[in-house]
């Protein structure tokens, strides 16, 4: 049974939240940690906080065990090898190793192929991209609503045979869940090089990389219950050694002389520099934790809560609800006319309402929209009914201050 009050005293800041009057719906931006997860951190720093891949001692032998281990559970949680999991500091790090490790494999007569509705961490890096090889950026657009037409993505691939196609599984502005599954096997068809950015659908959807079929996936931790500064990115092994290394320094390399290094085999050859031992063992907390979790039972409260929110926000006639409400991750983006998003959620926060205003850094997605911005209510699991009511309830004193 999916008990939501259990679930929810595992988040001791939900708690916290609860005595200063504050309801979380910002999960978007970031989840919020189980216990769990914060005792591993501070175990860690408490008990071992060793250095890993160094040193005979027993404490760094251990922290090393603890660092892969967490490795080898979030390869296991997204179906991959461990040795196809490169550590990054996040999504937006990794998608920037890969932009630069295609460098030597996309010429200046290429495209890359994004689409219009991503995070600016999923556009700016393959502008630099662009600028580098010569190669063009062009962009799947959405409709009036922000939503991607499947058959026109088709087309556009079909016409453009991209060398690189770069999508989110789900939109962090407007929850959107995108058929990528079905654009990257038409994108493979010209032999493309595919990324999925899962920032957003890591903690909802639970995807398994290899039922994608992607090249690269990319995913933050903090988004999925874990700490921040960690996160990574899945490369199908042999387009994981075609990438030019990003970072260079220590670690990644086995020989060095003045002149030149040698590299890693991957993941290796991606991993320089001491890295987040605590935030990659406090991950591993987190996929502990999940892993315990019903997926289909997650997936069934967090999409009741959904239909719940948006029917109830559906009854305010000023309010304006965008994107794909039947394919949606639990994330609700709308607008007011004539309020500026930025004033309603200052207004909503006076009333507890802790959300998310503004482009939600995708930009493009709000010119195509033709909004400076909107209002974004992101729930989690951790959710539930009252949450949602205090939202309606809210909402409605302040339309009602405005009005
Ligand atoms: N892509 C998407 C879809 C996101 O939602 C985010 C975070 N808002 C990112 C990429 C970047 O993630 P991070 O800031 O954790 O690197």
């Amino acid at each position: 049974m999916f008990d939501i009050e259990a679930i929810r005293s595992d988040f001791p800041a939900l708690n916290h939240h609860q005595q200063q009057g504050i309801v979380y719906l910002d999960s978007a931006a970031t989840s919020q940690k189980p216990q769990c997860v914060i005792d591993a951190v501070s175990h860690f720093y408490e008990n071992g906080n060793a250095n890993v891949h160094r040193g005979a001692h027993r404490l760094s032998s251990d922290a090393t065990k603890c660092y892969e281990q967490s490795r080898a559970k979030v390869a296991q949680f997204i179906n991959c090898h461990a040795n196809e999991l490169v550590w990054t500091k996040g999504a937006t790090e990794a998608i920037n190793l890969v932009a630069y490790g295609l460098t030597p494999l996309v010429g200046k007569d290429e495209v890359i192929l994004i689409s219009e509705l991503e995070h600016h961490a999923n556009i700016v890096p393959w502008q630099q991209l662009a600028k580098r090889s010569g190669a063009s950026l062009r962009a799947i657009p959405v409709d009036v609503d922000g939503i991607i037409n499947t058959e026109q993505a088709l087309e556009l691939i079909k016409e453009l045979k991209p060398k690189v196609l770069a999508i989110s599984h789900a939109s962090n502005a407007l929850g959107n869940i995108q058929q990528v599954e079905t654009l990257i096997k038409a994108a493979k068809a010209y032999d493309a090089f595919t990324l999925v950015d899962g920032a957003q659908s890591l903690l909802h959807l639970r995807p398994d990389v290899k039922a994608l079929d992607c090249d690269f996936f990319v995913f933050s931790a903090h988004k999925c219950l874990g700490p921040t500064g960690i996160g990574g990115l899945y490369g199908r092994y042999p387009c994981l050694e075609a990438l030019e290394v990003f970072q260079t320094g220590g670690e990644m390399v086995t020989k060095v002389s003045i002149e030149q290094a040698e590299f890693n085999p991957p993941p290796g050859k991606f991993e320089t520099g001491t890295p987040n031992i605590a935030g990659v063992v406090g991950f591993g907390a987190a996929i502990d934790y999940l892993s315990t979790l019903d997926m289909e039972q997650v997936r069934e409260h967090e999409m009741q809560l959904f239909t719940y929110l948006h029917q109830q926000l559906a009854q305010f006639s000023q309010v304006r609800i965008l994107g794909d409400l039947n394919n949606n991750i639990g994330t609700i983006s709308f607008v007011v006319s004539g309020e500026h998003p930025y004033d309603l959620a200052t207004l909503m926060d006076m009333e507890g309402i802790a959300l998310r205003h503004g482009h939600h850094c995708a930009q493009p997605l709000m010119a195509a929209l033709g909004v400076n911005g909107t209002v974004r209510v992101s729930l989690a699991f951790y959710n539930n009914q009252a949450d949602v009511d205090a939202f309606i309830a809210a909402l409605a004193n302040t339309l009602e201050m405005i009005a």
